[in-house]
């Protein structure tokens, strides 16, 4: 058995190792080694909780692992890459659903305190359950918004901006009372069902196009809502994991919100994106067809190729013979190369993952803002089940939903091919004026049957 000293300094590697997993996760190169220092620090974590002197109940917990753990296997087995952002969500409730259970069974047996400490640990019943609440109801949606079964139009009830501010007070003057009454079940459960509410509300009213700014903010939301249950706990290594779970979201936020031109201020606050399924100027026009064959010459007679994946690569799986074109074109001298943008699939960095595993040089994928300039020099871009990443009516049409996003300018380029199914609009709902511009050439069917048919021909 081991000695809570022992158990402290295994939570104090689990942390260094955690934080060198964040460190090697932030770069494609050392990503497995990150990922393997994370892995070697929650089992670490695991084990010394397991074997921690003050640990009771040592059966019921192995059994709940050994349950938790088949179903997640199964889960883990049966997901694919698509459904990976709907389990990320799904996985965030289950972290605010264990901060409000936890926060609930410190209220039960909160024991002898008194004084001081009783405020403190009463403060940090009620914020934990707060947080958790939020985040638990708050991915729900996020969940049923990513899987399709709820509208992922934002919902706009009148006065949204002042109920939530009601909200936030009623909570602030329920916690007041909890904290000066030593104590009330009434008021914890007044503010439970408030914060249940506001999460929901929180995002459901974010439309379309921000989802990615909601799914990184509710990452740092677990995070907090976990270092909220670790202060109850009294367990220093929930405390840094879920700071440095919260912090790094934070952080990630406010890239999403930068890539999509965003105000910090109003994701919080929510309710922004309303106008996500409406707006924009109405699209007038034809567009054109161009057949494998076809682009299989201009792309043989093509200097520059740049790649722009979107979900589509991902649903169609179309990373591996996009992979293999690329290899081909490669060989033959032409310089292929990808732009990616910061949100282009279903989760941060989808496309980098997708194209990593398809083997792809990292050295050729670049970022939207190291590839932006190029497109003016290219001779072919081939849009790969991309849609709103590649819209001009973010930077042309100032009534347009995304007005204002940052995107990868593929129309400066000689000419641009749309790999897609049909001239159906992206995640965002808007329709897009890049199928109509005159340097602009559908080629409809599943992307991964495209480009295998394309691959055949180069
Ligand atoms: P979009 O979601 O805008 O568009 C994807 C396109 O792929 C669709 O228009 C669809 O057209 C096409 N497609 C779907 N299946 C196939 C297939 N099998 N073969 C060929 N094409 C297919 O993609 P983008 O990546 O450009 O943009 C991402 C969007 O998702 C943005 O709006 C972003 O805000 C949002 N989002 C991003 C998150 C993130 O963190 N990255 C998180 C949540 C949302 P068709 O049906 O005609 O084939």
């Amino acid at each position: 058995m081991m000695t809570s000293g022992m158990v402290q300094a295994a939570y104090l590697i689990a942390a260094l190792l955690f934080i060198f997993s964040l460190a090697g996760l932030a770069k494609q190169e050392t990503a497995q080694s990150g990922n393997w220092f994370g892995i070697i620090g929650m089992a670490i974590a695991l084990i010394a909780t397991i074997v921690n002197p003050d640990t009771a109940g040592l059966p019921g917990i192995i059994i709940a692992i050994g349950i938790g753990g088949i179903i997640g296997v199964m889960l883990a087995k049966r997901v694919e890459m698509t459904q990976m952002p709907e389990l990320v969500a799904i996985l965030h409730s289950f972290v605010g659903l264990a901060a409000v259970l936890v926060g609930y069974n410190s209220y039960l047996h909160h024991g002898e305190l008194s004084g001081v400490l009783l405020t403190i640990h009463l403060v940090e019943i009620a914020l934990g359950i707060f947080i958790g609440a939020v985040t638990f109801t708050g991915s729900l949606v996020a969940f049923g918004k990513l899987r399709g079964s709820i509208s992922s139009s934002a919902l706009m009830l009148p006065h949204r901006h002042k109920l939530n501010l009601a909200a936030a007070i009623v909570t602030i003057l329920l916690m007041i009372w909890f904290v000066k009454a030593e104590g009330s079940t009434f008021a914890l459960l007044l503010i439970t069902i408030i914060a249940l509410v506001f999460g929901w509300h929180l995002v459901a009213s974010i439309g379309g196009a921000d989802m990615p700014v909601v799914v990184s903010m509710l990452n740092s939301y677990s995070g907090w809502a976990a270092a909220a249950a670790g202060f109850l706990l009294a367990n220093d290594l929930l405390i840094v994991t879920g700071a440095l779970v919260g912090s790094s979201g934070a952080i990630l936020s406010y890239i999403m919100c930068k890539a999509m031109n965003r105000s910090f201020i109003s994701v919080i606050a929510g309710g922004f994106g309303q106008d996500a399924q409406s707006g924009g100027t109405a699209i007038e026009g034809e567009h054109r067809e161009i057949s494998t064959e076809d682009l299989a010459d201009q792309l043989l007679s093509a200097k520059n190729v740049i790649i722009t994946p979107g979900y589509g690569m991902a649903v169609a799986q179309a990373q591996y013979p996009v992979s293999e074109i690329t290899s081909k074109l490669r060989a033959k001298g032409i310089n292929v190369r990808f732009g990616i943008h910061p949100v282009a699939g279903r989760l941060p960095g989808h496309m980098n993952v997708l194209l990593a595993e398809a083997k792809v040089p990292y050295d050729i994928v670049l970022e939207m803002d190291e590839i932006n300039e190029d497109f003016a020099e290219t001779d072919i871009v081939l849009v790969i089940g991309a849609n709103d990443t590649v819209n001009p009516a973010a930077t042309e049409d100032p009534s347009s939903p995304i007005a204002g996003m940052p995107v990868l300018e593929v129309w400066n380029a000689k000419n641009v091919v749309v790999f897609k199914r049909s001239m159906n609009t992206g995640y965002a709902g808007v329709q897009n004026p890049l199928f109509f511009k005159e340097n602009s050439f559908m080629l409809f069917g599943d992307a991964k049957d495209s480009v295998d048919a394309l691959s055949k021909l180069i």
